[in-house]
């Protein structure tokens, strides 16, 4: 597949990527440095050199009941980290507050566990 060829098509605003060539570059197994200069030229067109600023908090940390072995807050892990539950609502909206001051365009927040209660 031809990288630079897509990328110089969707700057140039002629359509963008198909899901044929989404699968095309995820199946891609030889050709990184044709992926990453592609995509180079995608964020020097879009982007330029500016940055944009997201914040991720983390809401829960380790504590986790799961047993993924590449992280450090499963219950396998024996990593020294920070452990605390889910943090209350006003230190996580005084946090995304000072996200947004701090022009932060994005506030992530994650939390350990497969998947939040109710
Ligand atoms: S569920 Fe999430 S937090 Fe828990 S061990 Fe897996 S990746 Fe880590």
């Amino acid at each position: 597949m031809d990288f630079t060829a897509l990328a110089q098509r969707i700057c140039n605003g002629k359509g963008q990527i198909t899901k044929a060539e989404s699968l095309a570059v995820l199946n891609s197994r030889t050709e990184w440095w044709g992926i990453y200069g592609a995509a180079l030229m995608v964020k020097n067109h879009f982007y330029q050199n500016k940055l944009q600023l997201n914040v991720l908090m983390n809401a829960k940390s380790g504590l986790c009941a799961e047993d993924c072995g590449y992280c450090a807050q499963s219950k396998i892990s024996s990593a020294d980290i920070e452990t605390y539950g889910l943090l209350p609502t006003d230190i996580i909206y005084k946090k995304a507050l000072l996200a947004y001051k701090r022009n932060a365009t994005t506030f992530c927040i994650a939390t350990s566990g497969s998947r939040l209660s109710e």
